[in-house]
């Protein structure tokens, strides 16, 4: 194969996908030349990674994060800071590809700034596209720039759909089939989940990754966003999708077609497979990801999802069906709620009920701009932050 060198920006190259995203690219040198890594604190693993790959450019979460960065790399890396440095590796005119990877709220802008660029953008940050999805997709049509999926399950849908799909009707889908492991917690007795720790949360039974969407995935949010996600990615109303569990999680997701047919997506659960077929496509590439072995495998099993256990399958989904600024408020309460249960403020199944409560109250509006969208986010973690302290007693 002789494709031309394409030049990547990676946003989070110290997070789980950044690190997969980087194992994918050590094993393509001819084709693929790191451009620039970004991380939030993580100075020392930052400057490994920049020994190894030898970026343009470093950015880092603070300026004292990056002056230490700057001792221990090589003086012609350009070390760079905040919000401004993002934007720059993101955008820049010698890019041809950005792997968003940044987790949660923060990567929106970044993000955003690649999308604007018109660049190849490869989405693993879908709370991104879960709060501005509107803004977001226009952006991607204004600017002609390429969105390629990360999530494995909106990746499987991606490669089960036409190649010129251009909405649900058109190609003849009845329906898209998100699949779902169900997390840690899909059989432990309901009476003992309020009690289950930050670390029972973050031990995945089938994929290894970032603890805010460990915890994600062990409350099925991570579902209810991905709903959101597949919604603006596929242009397919919520209603339209279903969820399934399925605890081997070795069928990534399904589409299915108006003539009964189901088209399905397998691999073993590696992140490196959705990462190498985004960064190669339309072209395939090796991942490292071993063969599916599916005699050893035996059965793949299925069931519905109980609401509840997992009632933040129920808020996502009324969030995706209100629109609006909903999905901003929901993403919001949700992060700060994570992030509260990882501290241990509060318990697991406090997380759902903070949620709730913020969405209770939340003032449904259409934000027509960025800055609504940043407006919204900031008012419902205030609401969330004052559901806490309150100590608001459980619904
Ligand atoms: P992670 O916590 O392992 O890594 C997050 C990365 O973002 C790190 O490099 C960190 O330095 C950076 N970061 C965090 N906060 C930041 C901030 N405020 N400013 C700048 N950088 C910041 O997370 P992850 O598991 O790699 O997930 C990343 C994204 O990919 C999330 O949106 C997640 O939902 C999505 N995703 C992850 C997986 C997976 O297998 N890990 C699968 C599907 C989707
Ligand atoms: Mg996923």
């Amino acid at each position: 194969m002789n494709l031309p060198i394409q030049k990547l920006t990676i946003l989070g190259s110290t997070g789980s996908i950044g690190v997969s995203t980087l194992d994918v690219l050590a094993r393509h040198p001819q084709q693929f030349q790191v451009f620039a890594l970004t991380a939030k604190q993580r100075v020392k693993e930052l400057a490994l990674q920049c020994q190894q790959f030898h970026p343009r450019y470093a950015v880092l979460g603070s300026q004292a994060a990056a002056e230490q960065l700057r001792t221990l790399v090589a003086s012609d890396i350009e070390v760079l800071w905040g919000e401004e440095g993002l934007a720059l590796v993101a955008a820049h005119e010698e890019v041809d590809t950005v792997m968003a990877a940044i987790v949660g709220a923060a990567g929106l802008l970044p993000t955003l700034a690649a999308v604007q660029a018109g660049k190849k953008v490869l989405l693993a940050n879908k709370e991104a596209l879960v709060m501005a999805g509107h803004l977001f997709m226009d952006e991607v049509v204004r600017a002609k720039a390429t969105l390629l999926p990360i999530d494995s399950e909106h990746n499987a849908i991606f490669q089960c759909l036409p190649a010129d799909y251009s909405g649900r009707e058109k190609a003849g889908v009845r329906r898209l089939l998100l699949s779902a492991s169900g997390g840690p917690f899909r059989t432990t007795p309901l009476s003992e989940l309020a009690a289950m720790t930050p670390d029972q949360a973050c031990a995945h039974p089938n994929w290894a990754m970032g603890r805010k969407i460990s915890v994600d995935s062990a409350t099925m949010m991570n579902k209810g966003l991905e709903l959101i996600e597949a919604s603006w990615l596929f242009a397919v109303d919520a209603s339209d999708i279903d969820i399934v569990i399925h605890p081997q999680s070795i069928i990534h997701s399904l589409v299915e077609y108006k003539d009964g047919s189901v088209l399905a997506q397998l691999g073993n659960p590696d992140m490196r497979t959705p990462i190498a077929h985004a960064l190669a496509w339309p072209e395939r590439i090796e991942s490292g990801v071993s063969s599916l072995d599916l005699i050893r495998i035996a059965s793949l099993n299925f069931e519905a999802p109980d609401e509840q256990r997992f009632p933040a399958l129920g808020l996502a989904r009324a969030a995706a069906t209100s629109r609006g600024d909903a999905p901003a408020a929901l993403n919001a309460a949700n992060e700060v709620a994570v992030e509260a249960f990882l501290n241990e403020t509060i318990g697991f199944t406090r997380i759902a009920e903070v949620v709730d409560r913020v969405m209770q109250a939340w003032p449904l509006a259409e934000p027509r701009e960025l800055a609504a969208v940043q407006e919204a986010d900031k008012r419902a973690r205030a609401m969330a932050q004052q559901v806490i302290s309150q100590q608001v007693p459980t619904l």
